[in-house]
């Protein structure tokens, strides 16, 4: 089996907060599931460098483009990597390969009958001399009456056309933008509306893509699909590759979502892969993105596929809802975030993985409180998985001077393992990664209380041979319990891994315990709860000065 992950390209204009690492962690989950269970995987993202919001940071500290992407690009690669994010290729849209290939499906969409040309009016600012990307006009939304962008209306997901809004403004200087002609390339999108419908049919049948996707997506076909323009005047971006149009560039919805497919072939250049095994019927698709993503992904990637004759239609649609921060929306405008870099200093990366996943926002918003991350951290991750890890190595190594006699598994201890293999599988595989993990809690619970009832610190006195038994019983459940946690906490599974002196860990139940394991460090040390309030102090400041 093959399979394909993409996840969202972050925008390169500012720091990633916890909002954007809950809703991209299941990718690198599945990522590390699916190639430990011995499946070839292809896992991609990268950062958005030519989105507007790029050129608006640029304008506002008076440097170019690339200088802001190229700041934010590093940065996103070192906290990705710092969070064990285990992407096969991170890569960049301002890549000259990234150029390239967009260039090419574009004259493949042309050639397809797709593309035609078109005399339009556009919003143009005489005060910036420049025509403005949608995103580049504010005004009120026509459907809904509250404030929104060119694009699209964040109240009501309505998408926009920049000159639909009333009382426009050009975002860049605030005056009120003239409206001038020019000629764009149009993608017939209309045309896919019935093989998209039977797409979204499909997807509901097998319930492959999250509510929210089916629901949005529902709502787009319902209203009809209009052809879109897919090429705006431009100072930054892709190039249009035809003669007397190489001025203008391929517009930002096309050509980022194209990264999946650039990022790809820029994979097989690299490691001498083949792309085409992973852009087939055969692949299973997952492409793992926040709500504010969908459309993207399952009405305009699908219809530029269909359009490019790549039969590779979206399988998952993993679109979670939003996180929110002490009860409030996260805005990053006012400096109100949980900041990557900020939280990496202090917190291990494992702690982090561990209550994004386990509140993570897969059907409904989800928050993130100081109180509730310290306490999950105290109390699950330490006082259940580190304190099962902990008693189970001390015991081994205070009673048995580090030796593991081997004997049969107890019948229960095996079939609970085996279940839970199953079960976790199941949900993953499903892209219901919480419950997967809580799936997997229990098993650490279960643990915990086979430790307690079996009372082995009694039975070292009083019956030695049920001593053992529980304790090899114990090792059993950890090797397993470490095996199965590692997509989802690699750090922490990965001292397990030297522990048990593994090379790789698998996705089936296993006996390979060594016949003699060495001590190890507390996997994690106790966060002092007077944290809970220095740090929500911090974020009320940070607010406040911004
Ligand atoms: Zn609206
Ligand atoms: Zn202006």
């Amino acid at each position: 089996m093959t399979i394909f992950i993409g996840g969202a390209w972050p925008y390169a204009n500012g720091s990633l907060h916890i909002g954007h690492i809950a809703s991209l962690l299941p990718g690198d989950i599945l990522a590390r599931y699916y190639r430990q269970k011995g499946e070839k995987v292809l896992y991609v993202s990268g950062s958005d460098c030519n989105g507007t919001p790029i050129s608006v940071r640029a304008n506002q500290e008076g440097v170019e483009p690339k200088t802001i992407a190229d700041r934010y690009h590093q940065e996103f690669a070192h906290d990705f990597e710092a969070l064990g994010f285990s992407y096969d290729v991170y890569t960049r849209t301002d890549a000259d390969h990234h150029h390239k290939t967009v260039q090419e499906l574009f004259l493949a969409l042309q050639k397809n009958g797709h593309l035609y040309k078109k005399e339009v009016e556009q919003a143009y600012c005489i005060n910036c001399a420049q025509f403005l990307p949608d995103r580049f006009v504010e005004g009120i939304c026509p459907a809904c009456g509250n404030k929104a962008r060119g694009d699209q209306c964040d109240h009501c997901s309505a998408i926009l056309e920049a000159l639909e809004l009333h009382d426009k403004k050009c975002k860049l200087c605030q005056h009120e933008p003239t409206v001038r002609t020019t000629e764009h390339f149009y993608f017939s999108l209309s045309s896919f509306q019935q093989q998209l419908e039977q797409l979204l049919k499909s997807s509901s049948k097998n319930e492959t893509w999250r509510n929210n996707a089916r629901f949005l997506t529902e709502r787009y076909l319902t209203e009809g699909l209009r052809d879109r323009a897919v090429t705006r005047d431009l100072p930054v971006g892709v190039s249009v590759p035809i003669a007397n149009y190489e001025d203008k560039k391929i517009y930002v919805w096309v050509e980022a979502v194209a990264g999946y497919y650039s990022a790809s072939k820029h994979w097989a250049h690299k490691t001498g892969g083949k792309h085409d095994d992973y852009w087939n019927e055969n692949t299973v698709s997952y492409y793992v993105h926040g709500k504010d993503n969908i459309p993207f992904h399952t009405i305009i990637w699908p219809a530029l596929l269909l359009g490019l004759n790549i039969k590779a239609l979206p399988d998952y649609i993993l679109s979670n809802e939003y996180m929110t921060l002490e009860r409030k929306k996260i805005s990053t405008s006012q400096n109100y975030a949980v900041w990557i870099p900020d939280l990496m200093k202090k917190y291990h990366p494992d702690s982090i993985r561990y209550f994004l996943t386990i509140n993570a926002p897969e059907k409904r918003d989800a928050d993130f409180s100081w109180r509730e991350f310290i306490y999950s951290h105290n109390s699950e991750l330490l006082g259940s998985f580190g304190n099962f890890v902990n008693r189970t190595v001390k015991f081994i190594s205070k009673y048995y001077s580090n030796n593991v006699e081997k004997r049969e598994t107890s019948e229960e201890v095996r079939k609970q393992i085996n279940t839970s293999y199953i079960l976790v599988a199941k949900k993953i595989e499903a892209g219901e990664i919480k419950q997967a993990l809580q799936s997997l809690f229990e098993l650490i619970r279960y643990s915990n209380k086979y430790f307690d009832n079996k009372k082995p610190w009694i039975d070292i006195k009083e019956d030695e041979e049920s001593c053992r038994q529980t304790i090899y019983d114990c090792c059993i459940l950890l090797i397993n319990i470490g095996q199965m946690l590692h997509p989802f906490l690699p750090f922490s599974s990965n001292k397990l891994k030297s522990l048990f002196q593994l090379e790789k860990w698998s996705w089936e139940y296993t006996e390979k315990i060594p016949a003699f394991i060495k001590d190890i460090e507390p996997l994690f040390e106790r966060i002092d709860v007077v944290s809970i309030e220095e740090e929500t102090d911090k974020i009320k400041n940070q607010t406040a000065t911004s």
